[in-house]
C-alpha cells in the first residue's frame, strides 16, 4: 500500500523561491573582484536569476547544456547557480587555480556551451579560447563599463544580457533526479573526473547539512562561505543559506586573513567555512595584530584535517567553536561533522580534546563502514582502521560519462581514506590511502604526526611523508615551515614527539623549508612534496 502523501519533486529553484517568499529582505553581500561591495536581498537575487534564465534562453541554451563558470563567490555566481539549474541546464563550476591545460581538458570533457567568468580571469580566458572550440560564447561577469579589453571572441557582458530581459519567468518542475551541477575532482591522480549532482541530491544535502549537529544553519545566522563556489559548490552553503533564510556574505577573491577579518566584523558574520590553510592565515593575522572577532560563533574546518592546535586556539583565545567536518566532492561534500553528545559534555578537557580532533559523526543520510584488505567489515571500536566506504542519496554512484567505469563496491563508494570509527560513531581519518606511511609492514598515520608538529609554538605548517628506507621500506620524514621570527631545531622537534605517540612512529628526520606545496583547493599537496623530495635519503642507515 502506498502512502497518500504528495510526491512533489525536490527542486533547486524552490530554495530561492522559498527565500524570496519568506526572507525577501535578508541580504546577500558580496565583495566584488573589481573592488567595492555589492549589497542586495533574496528578493533581488530571485528576480535577477529569473532574468538570467530568460537571457540564457535567448542565447539558445537548452536543458542539459553545460554552462561553465570561472568565478569567485559573488552574487552573480549565486544567480548563475539558480538560473542554470533552474532551467534544467547544468552549472559546471571550474577551479581557476588549475593549470590551463587541465581547465581546457575539463571544459572540453564537459562540453561547456558558454562560460561565465570574473574579469580578473580575462587573461586566462584569452589563453583558453583557442583550446575550447565548443564554447559558443564567453560572458564577463561585470557591468558594461568594466568589460575586459582582452581578445576574446563572442564576448558578452553579464549585466547587459540580464538587463535586456524581464523577470517574467515561472520556474518549471521536472524530475528531481535531473542533473543540476557538475564539479570535477582536482585530479591528484590521473585526469580530473566529473561528479554530476542532481536536484534531489542537492536539496537533500542542503537539508542534511543544515541540521543542528550538521552545520547548524538558521534564519539567525550570517554565513560567509570562504570555501569557493568552484570547490564542491562552496560545500553546499549557497543552497543551505536560502533554505534557512540566513544572510549570506560572499568574499569574492579576497581570502587573506586581513580581508576576511574586516568582512567578518563589518557584516556581523556568525559562521564561516573553509580549509585549514585559510584559518591559519586568519589566526596569524589576528595574533600579530592583537585582534578579536566579535560576532563569529562557529567555523567549519574541513577539506584537510584540522590540527588540534588550531581548534584549541580558536576555542581558548577567541571563544569560537570549530566544527571539524569531513567530506569529498563525490559526497556533495558533507559526510561527518564533529559535535559533542550530551553524555560527553561533562568530560574533562583532555577527554574532550581527544574527541574533537576526530572528523566527527555521520549526518543522517550518510552511511559509513570501514573494511579490511579482503573487504571484510571491521569493528567500530575506535582502534581498527581500514578503507572507509560510504553510501547515501547525496553520494555519487559513478563519474560523469562513466569515467573510471564502475566505482562502487557492492553499492558502497570507496573514499580512498583510511579511518577508524568508534562505538559512538565518531570517525577519524588516519590518512588518505596513498599517504599512509608503511613502515616494516605496519601503518603510520601522517595526519597524527602533522597534528603534533603544528602544536609546537615555532611551527607554522608541517607535512609528513614516507621516505624510502632500506630496512623498514618507508620511514616518516617531517617537513616544516617555521613561524616568522621563531626558531626550533631538528632535535627539539623530534623530542617534542616523546610520550605523544608510540616511539617507532617518531619521524626519523626533519627538513626545514620556506613553503609547502598546495593543491588547487588549498590543501597540502603530498604528491608535489614527494616529487620535490624524490632524491631524499635518510643518512646513516
Ligand atoms: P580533492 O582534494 O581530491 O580535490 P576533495 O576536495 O573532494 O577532493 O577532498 C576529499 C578528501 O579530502 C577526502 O577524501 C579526505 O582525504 C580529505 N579530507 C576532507 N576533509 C578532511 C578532514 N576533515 N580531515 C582529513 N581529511 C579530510
Amino acid at each position: 500500500m502506498q502512502g497518500s502523501m504528495m510526491t512533489r519533486p525536490l527542486m533547486i529553484s524552490a530554495l530561492i523561491q522559498h527565500a524570496d517568499q519568506n526572507h525577501a529582505d535578508t541580504e546577500i553581500v558580496s565583495r566584488l573582484p573589481v573592488g567595492g561591495t555589492h549589497r542586495y536581498t533574496y528578493h533581488d537575487a530571485h528576480r535577477r536569476s529569473r532574468q538570467l534564465v530568460r537571457a540564457l534562453l535567448a542565447l539558445g541554451v537548452k536543458a542539459t547544456d553545460r554552462i561553465g563558470t570561472l568565478a569567485w563567490n559573488t552574487h552573480r555566481h549565486f544567480e548563475i547557480y539558480y538560473a542554470v539549474s533552474g532551467m534544467a541546464a547544468i552549472t559546471h563550476t571550474i577551479n581557476p587555480r588549475l593549470f590551463p591545460e587541465q581547465i581546457s581538458y575539463i571544459v572540453n570533457h564537459a562540453d561547456d556551451r558558454f562560460i561565465f567568468f570574473d574579469v580578473n580571469f580575462a587573461a586566462l580566458v584569452e589563453a583558453l579560447v583557442p583550446h575550447c572550440p565548443g564554447v559558443k560564447g564567453w560572458v564577463a561577469m561585470c557591468a558594461a563599463s568594466e568589460m575586459p579589453a582582452n581578445a576574446i571572441p563572442n564576448l558578452l557582458c553579464y549585466e547587459d544580457i540580464v538587463a535586456a530581459q524581464s523577470d517574467d519567468y515561472e520556474w518549471t518542475e521536472f524530475d528531481e533526479n535531473t542533473a543540476s551541477s557538475l564539479c570535477y575532482t582536482s585530479g591528484t591522480t590521473g585526469n580530473p573526473k566529473g561528479v554530476l549532482y542532481s536536484h534531489r541530491s542537492t536539496v537533500l544535502h542542503a537539508y542534511g547539512s543544515s541540521l543542528p549537529d550538521g552545520l547548524g544553519c538558521s534564519a539567525r545566522e550570517c554565513i560567509l562561505p570562504v570555501v569557493p563556489m568552484f570547490h564542491v559548490n562552496a560545500w553546499g552553503l549557497p543552497y543551505a543559506a536560502p533554505l534557512n533564510g540566513a544572510k549570506l556574505v560572499m568574499p569574492g577573491p579576497h581570502l587573506d586573513g586581513a580581508s576576511l577579518h574586516a568582512l567578518f566584523e563589518e557584516e556581523g558574520v556568525t559562521m564561516s567555512a573553509g580549509v585549514p590553510t585559510i584559518w591559519l592565515g586568519l589566526l596569524q593575522h589576528m595574533q600579530s595584530k592583537g585582534l578579536k572577532l566579535s560576532t563569529v560563533k562557529r567555523l567549519v574546518i574541513g577539506g584537510s584535517a584540522a590540527p588540534p592546535a588550531m581548534i584549541k586556539a580558536f576555542d581558548e583565545q577567541y571563544g569560537i567553536t570549530v566544527l571539524h567536518a569531513w567530506g569529498m566532492t563525490e559526497m556533495s561534500p558533507l559526510g561527518t561533522v564533529n559535535t559533542y553528545k550530551q553524555k560527553q559534555l561533562a568530560l574533562s578537557a583532555a577527554e574532550k580534546d581527544a574527541i574533537r580532533v576526530k572528523q566527527g559523526r555521520a549526518i543522517f543520510g550518510v552511511e559509513m563502514k570501514i573494511v579490511g584488505s579482503n573487504g571484510e567489515t571491521l569493528p567500530r571500536d575506535g582502534k581498527a582502521f581500514g578503507d572507509l566506504m560510504v553510501r547515501g542519496p547525496w553520494i555519487t554512484g559513478g563519474y560523469f560519462k562513466n569515467e573510471g567505469g564502475d566505482v562502487l563496491v557492492d553499492g558502497w563508494f570507496p573514499t580512498g581514506d583510511v579511518a577508524t570509527i568508534d562505538p559512538d560513531g565518531f570517525m577519524q581519518i588516519t590518512d588518505r590511502s596513498k599517504d599512509v606511511i608503511k613502515s616494516g609492514g605496519e601503518w603510520i598515520s601522517s595526519i597524527d604526526l602533522e597534528n603534533i608538529a603544528v602544536a609546537h609554538p615555532a611551527v607554522a605548517e608541517a607535512a609528513v611523508i614516507g621516505a624510502p628506507h632500506p630496512k623498514w621500506d618507508e620511514r616518516p620524514l617531517l617537513v616544516v615551515v617555521k613561524k616568522a621570527g621563531q626558531d626550533v631545531t631538528k632535535e627539539e622537534l623530534i623530542k617534542f614527539y616523546d610520550g605523544k605517540i608510540a616511539k617507532w612512529w617518531t619521524p626519523d628526520d626533519v627538513i626545514f623549508v620556506d613553503d609547502l606545496p598546495h593543491t588547487a583547493t588549498g590543501k597540502l599537496s603530498k604528491l608535489q612534496l614527494r616529487e620535490r623530495l624524490r632524491d631524499y635519503r635518510f643518512t646513516g642507515v
